[in-house]
């Protein structure tokens, strides 16, 4: 079974993917890793995020152990990292470098530790509507602006970070912004998604709605 969860930062799709793998089974692949980890590799390089061809040949030689490797640094998912892989990911080249990986995974889906699964829950932006187009079930999780970027913002505080709530609010702005607006894969739904508004659930009654959709399919 393929499930995509698309949809902006911080409406929960992460933590919902999580539990949903572990539930039916299914490996998980987090899809903003992987501009996450040409992002970060563009700033350790001291390259121009803007430099279209600079990013292109990292994602061509990306590889696995390479974005793990870039996973465990502090900027990996710090507002740097968030910036940068929101850059990157507008260039055409990047995302036309990264496509087969993305797609391929579903033919022959892993756990982390790399026994096969069953199948696969996407996380990501496009993965309904560019990686996995004929995916088993396509969901698109959504909240309000305040309301995701008042949760980054605990998730900051939580971790020790010191953060101010205006500014993750005008970065969450700015990346939606440049998500949804760009012309390579723009975040928006696939025409056969089911959209979920999370702003006034929490997440035991998003992961009933979403679990009450894929026991149907099963
Ligand atoms: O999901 P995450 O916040 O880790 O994604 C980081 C960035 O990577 C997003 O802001 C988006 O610009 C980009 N991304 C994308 N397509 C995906 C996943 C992430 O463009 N499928």
């Amino acid at each position: 079974m393929i499930i995509t969860i698309d949809g902006p930062a911080a409406a929960g799709k992460g933590t919902i993917s999580k539990i949903l793998s572990a539930k039916y089974k299914l490996a998980y692949f987090d899809t903003g890793m992987v501009y996450r980890a040409v992002g970060l590799q563009m700033v350790l390089s001291g390259e121009d995020l803007q430099n279209q061809e600079a990013a292109a040949k990292i994602a061509q030689n990306l590889t696995f152990p390479q974005m793990m490797e870039l996973s465990v640094h502090p900027d990996f998912r710090s507002d740097i990292g968030s910036h940068a892989a929101s850059v990157v990911s507008a260039h055409h080249d990047v995302r036309a470098a990264l496509l087969k990986m993305q797609k391929d995974f579903a033919l022959n889906p892993v756990f982390a530790d790399g026994t096969p699964a069953n199948g696969v829950v996407y996380d990501g932006r496009d993965t309904g509507t560019v990686i996995c187009p004929n995916a088993d079930l396509k969901l698109f999780i959504t909240a309000s602006t305040e309301i995701r970027a008042m949760r980054r913002y605990k998730e900051f505080l939580e971790k020790g970070v010191t953060a101010d709530y205006n500014k993750v609010l005008q970065d969450m702005i700015a990346r939606d912004e440049r998500d949804s607006k760009r012309s390579a894969a723009p975040l928006k739904p696939a025409d056969d998604a089911i959209i979920i508004d999370t702003s006034e659930m929490d997440v035991q009654t998003v992961l009933s709605k979403v679990m009450s959709l894929i026991d149907a399919k099963l």
